[in-house]
């Protein structure tokens, strides 16, 4: 497989598509690929890397968090917690920027690992942070969209006040 590169920029093509899925059961490929983007997200100092961020649409994912590496293969969220939370999200996609942004506590997250076992995962913390970031990527949607996005809608609630 050729070296893998970021790409990056906010205009950038494949960064703002949703991605496509894997196809099951997992190939040899997306095996590969997977562990190639560990190689990249260490690189790069990242905690977590999405395939559209070396420019692949393919709905698959990496993380590490405290030296645990774990891999998602189509991974979809279904559900979340009412609780949210903000923190300041930096991007390897979008190099020096960074943007507060509100996620959800906790989240359900339903996809298959590496070996292509079904799994289901409850977590909260660093980890669901992560998780919504990178599944943003494989929807299409950057930090700065989804800080945009948000904006708008808290514009819209609390725009209503009059002092
Ligand atoms: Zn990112």
């Amino acid at each position: 497989m050729n070296k893998l590169t970021l790409v990056t920029g906010a205009d950038t093509d494949v960064l703002n598509r949703k991605a496509l899925a894997a196809v099951l059961p997992i190939s040899k490929e997306t095996r590969s690929l997977l562990d190639e983007m560990v190689v990249v997200m260490r690189q790069e100092k990242g905690i977590g890397l999405a395939a559209p961020q070396v420019g692949i649409s393919q709905r698959i994912c990496v993380i590490e968090i405290d030296g645990v590496v774990s891999k998602y293969v189509n991974p979809e969220i279904t559900s979340r917690s009412q609780e949210k939370i903000f923190f300041e999200e930096g991007c390897l996609s979008l190099p020096g920027q960074f943007f507060p942004i509100e996620r959800h506590e906790e989240i359900t997250v339903k996809y298959w690992n590496e070996k292509g076992l079904p799994k289901r995962i409850r977590t909260g913390g660093l980890l669901a942070i992560v998780l919504q970031h990178e599944i943003d990527h494989l929807d299409g949607i950057l930090i700065c969209r989804r800080h945009q996005k948000q904006r708008t809608k808290q514009g819209k609630i609390y725009g209503r006040i009059v002092e």
